[in-house]
């Protein structure tokens, strides 16, 4: 432990040890120096960033302690809940997001061993049939390995949530979607060529909520047409959560001043960074659903392809399960507002957008090719 602060311009074996670290979590290119050069302090920074600590760029007792307990892997150490002296590190938050998830409750995901995370763990030995004791050895490191299965391709991550989401059942009867118009009432959203993007998306909504009706899927809107006063984002997310809904669909159009700007995006909550990965801060459920609300409605549409973004858009932000905005095309742009404007097209984004449902639940082996899966193959699914 650390007393002291370190900054800018400081040198000794303490920096050359902050710099060990920061070079082993991947922040900073090179370790062998004792100076606390520019470099340091934008890894220092960004470090800070990514934990929530205040940005100062200074290395203090506060950050030196998050920085230490960076260095835990899952498997390193036996973990449990000790009451005195709780467990801190990233192989507790690594534990918290398995669990997470595999869908057991352990509450606040900080990277600090408390007793809801024991309860967690201790929930999740029972399903998989472990003496449930609390604490994560190697027969629970060897369960939560387990249900990573391997294969090719794809992130270690989303093939978790896979994993996951495969526990949850490929049944779509009894599944919670909430299907989120943007905009309504007053607001109109984005208008072009004779177009609302309010009404579109209520129509877009309307014509999803009938098709997952079918498959048995209980579908809800945040609003209807009727709406008289503005929806504040933080309300739909409030409002999907006490639906607890399994996954929440936000409906928009984009604008914009050029008018050629086109094409469908899709949108999941995280932040990019370049050249780095930040695992976990993405929601690997939102950015699987995401990316398969997308490729269903490139293949089946000849909208531009805008790809998947994370963002941190407050109903990104506030819904507890994995939700997706879908930018589809912009209303500024004549042959995607021609598109938006047939009823057919929109019959074709909602079977896109049901058929990625779908998709999210369906083990990867069972999994149709994109574009291939047909509404009518889900009927009783
Ligand atoms: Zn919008």
């Amino acid at each position: 432990m650390t007393p002291q602060r370190y900054r800018l311009g400081d040198t000794g074996p303490a920096v050359a040890e902050i710099r060990a670290k920061l070079h082993q979590l991947g922040l900073l290119d090179s370790r062998d120096s004792d100076m606390f050069d520019d470099d340091v302090y934008r890894a220092v920074l960004l470090f800070q960033q990514e934990r929530g600590l205040s940005a100062d760029g200074v290395v203090g007792a506060t950050t030196y302690r998050v920085l230490d307990e960076a260095r835990w892997r899952l498997g390193d150490r036996l973990l449990s809940y000790v009451v005195a002296n709780p467990q801190a590190g990233d192989d507790v938050l690594s534990l918290q997001r398995r669990l997470t998830e595999l869908g057991f409750e352990v509450g606040r995901v900080d990277g600090v061993f408390g007793p809801r995370t024991g309860e967690a763990l201790r929930e999740f030995q029972r399903n998989v049939g472990l003496p449930a004791d609390g604490t994560c050895g190697p027969g629970t490191f060897k369960a939560l390995a387990r249900l990573a299965p391997i294969v090719t391709g794809g992130r270690p991550d989303n093939l978790r949530a896979r994993e996951a989401l495969r526990l949850a059942g490929a049944r779509l009867s009894g599944k919670i979607v909430v299907i989120d118009p943007g905009h309504g009432g007053p607001d109109r959203g984005n208008i072009g060529h004779g177009l609302e993007e309010a009404r579109i998306v209520e129509d877009l909504a309307a014509r999803i909520e009938g098709r997952l009706g079918a498959t048995g899927v209980h579908a809800y809107l945040t609003r209807g047409t009727g709406l008289t006063e503005e929806l504040e984002e933080y309300t739909r997310a409030h409002f999907a959560n006490e639906a607890n809904a399994n996954l929440v669909i936000s409906l928009h159009v984009d604008a914009h001043p050029n008018p050629v700007a086109a094409g469908v995006a899709t949108y999941f909550y995280g932040s990019d960074r370049p050249g780095g990965d930040r695992p976990g801060v993405n929601s690997v459920i939102g950015e699987t659903f995401a990316g398969l609300i997308q490729r269903e409605i490139v293949a089946r549409t000849d909208l531009a392809d805008c790809r998947s973004h994370a963002k941190t858009w407050d109903l990104l932000r506030h819904t507890r399960m994995a939700a997706v905005r879908v930018e589809l095309g912009y209303i500024t742009n004549e042959g995607d507002a021609d598109r938006l404007a047939s009823p057919a097209f929109r019959d074709v984004v909602a079977e896109a957008i049901v058929v990625a449902v779908q998709r999210v639940y369906l083990p990867s082996h069972e999994d149709a090719q994109t574009g291939a899966l047909r509404l009518r193959d889900l009927a009783g699914a």
